[in-house]
């Protein structure tokens, strides 16, 4: 079988990351069997469409890695298509024009309410001859749903799910405006695209029935369906915006790298042993649809913090430089100079130990990126003010130190400590710190001095004095 799996989000203008998964597990299946991975926009809700939501997912998808097969379809393009479906089932008599009035449809709303049914349209068109039609109502298509018995779906995920027919009404596939119905144009798109698997949220299990309504009044076959358990909030609620990041361009926003997300929204909702960091290759090789779990995940932020760290450690420094750029743009309007971006290359290591994301590898880079003088807080105002002296004996000696490596600098300040300061490390390398960092919290000062270098050392040292008390 030719496996073709399809991601077809609705453009309401982010991308969750329910959805982010959604299009990656679909993507792995595809990639797993050697298969194609389509994606189409259901974009029927005009009320609501716009084209920068689906930028917003194409932006999203490729950010992601995630490429697809073929071109990116439409669905409101294809609605002559599902019209010509309503008039063949029309034609073959599994569906059928229902001229009921809003006061009918209510009336027999609050019927079934009071009855206790699960649905409410009563089939009173179902075999009534059109020659009793109103002539002042429009009607809706409704397709012939089985009166009777049980359906069965297997569910790749959900194992068997049974409803009875009486939980399915005959539902409208083209509405009195002419306009075909989304369960109806779902169906007849995943059909013609040769959709072998539906991978999606579990949210449309219970469409899959009204779904199959269709398949089989058409005599197509019927995809194999995985349903995902949802992903939650840490408080058990669906997560969203109120829990935190919940779209992919946030996520992207704060920093975090498209493969972490990946890796963390995987192990979210599918395991394979106790591997944690599960790169692509591995996944393609790995993924199947059976481990995926049953019941929903719970979003732990600091997870995917821990992911994210894993994976920044992975990136080289000229990557991390590209990424942080834009954030030294955005939050502090600096544009990186070639000096800066080498001093930040230069002393990588220590600043990726420091942080988990982006935004916080361009935080601790900050001083390699500006000059001083640095607006100091209140404890490194004092540590310079009381470090003062201390700074200026070893300004003196690093005037006429050869050597600049991160040993000879320390073992300079081990002798000023000694001379100056009852041999305490600390009461010399904070002042230093201080000084060429603006901050009582950087990685060690003596590497980041070797990596100034003497003149920059002995600049920012002379700007620090002159700015303490
Ligand atoms: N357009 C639907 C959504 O965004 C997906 C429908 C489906 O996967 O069948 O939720």
């Amino acid at each position: 079988m030719n496996i073709v799996t399809r991601f077809p989000p609705s453009p309401t203008g982010f991308m969750h990351v329910g959805n982010a998964r959604t299009a990656y597990f679909n993507w792995l299946y595809a990639k797993r069997n050697g298969g194609k991975f389509v994606v189409r926009i259901e974009d029927t809700d005009r009320a609501r469409y716009k084209p920068e939501y689906v930028d917003a997912i194409t932006n999203a998808l490729s950010w992601m890695g995630l490429d697809h097969d073929g071109e990116i379809t439409s669905q409101f393009a294809n609605q002559a298509r599902h019209a010509e479906i309503v008039q063949e089932l029309l034609d073959k008599g599994q569906a059928y024009y229902c001229y009921c009035s809003p006061e009918e449809l209510e009336e027999m709303r609050v019927t079934s309410k009071a009855e206790g049914r699960a649905t409410y349209y009563d089939r009173r068109w179902r075999d009534r001859d059109a020659s009793d039609a109103p002539k002042d109502i429009k009607p809706v298509v409704r397709i012939k749903a089985p009166l009777e018995g049980k359906m069965t779906v297997h569910d790749e995920v959900q194992g068997e799910v049974t409803v009875a027919a009486e939980q399915l009404d005959d539902f409208i596939i083209l509405r009195s405006d002419g306009v075909p119905t989304y369960m109806l144009a779902v169906v007849v798109d995943d059909h013609d695209m040769g959709i072998t698997h539906v991978i999606r949220g579990d949210d449309h299990l219970n469409n899959v029935f009204r779904q199959n309504v269709i398949y089989d009044a058409m005599g197509w076959s019927k995809p194999v369906y995985a349903h995902l358990p949802l992903i939650l909030g840490p408080d058990g609620a669906k997560l969203s915006k109120r829990h935190g990041a919940a779209s992919v361009e946030e996520f992207r926003e704060m920093g975090y790298l498209p493969e972490a997300l990946k890796n963390y929204l995987l192990r979210l909702g599918w395991s394979h042993g106790d591997d944690e960091i599960i790169s692509d290759a591995q996944a393609i090789e790995w993924f199947d649809l059976k481990d995926i779990n049953k019941s929903a995940g719970r979003f732990d932020y600091q997870k995917l913090d821990s992911v994210n760290d894993h994976y920044l450690n992975l990136r080289s420094a000229d990557d991390l430089i590209g990424l942080m750029k834009p954030i030294f743009k955005k939050e502090y309007n600096i544009e990186l100079s070639t000096q800066s971006a080498a001093w930040i290359n230069a002393g990588i290591d220590e600043l990726k130990e420091r942080a988990k994301t982006i935004p916080d590898l361009a935080k601790e880079a900050l001083f390699y990126a500006t000059q001083p003088p640095y607006n100091l807080d209140e404890k490194a105002q004092k540590m310079l003010d009381e470090g003062k002296d201390i700074l200026t004996h070893l300004s003196a000696k690093f005037e006429v130190q050869n050597d600049f490596s991160s040993e000879a600098v320390k073992n300079i300040c081990m002798e000023i400590a000694n001379e100056h300061a009852a041999g305490k490390l600390g009461k010399v390398g904070m002042p230093l710190r201080v000084a060429l960092t603006g901050t009582t919290s950087s990685p060690t000062i003596f590497n980041v001095a070797e990596i100034l270098r003497k003149k920059e050392t002995c600049t920012r040292i002379n700007t620090a004095l002159q700015n303490s008390d």
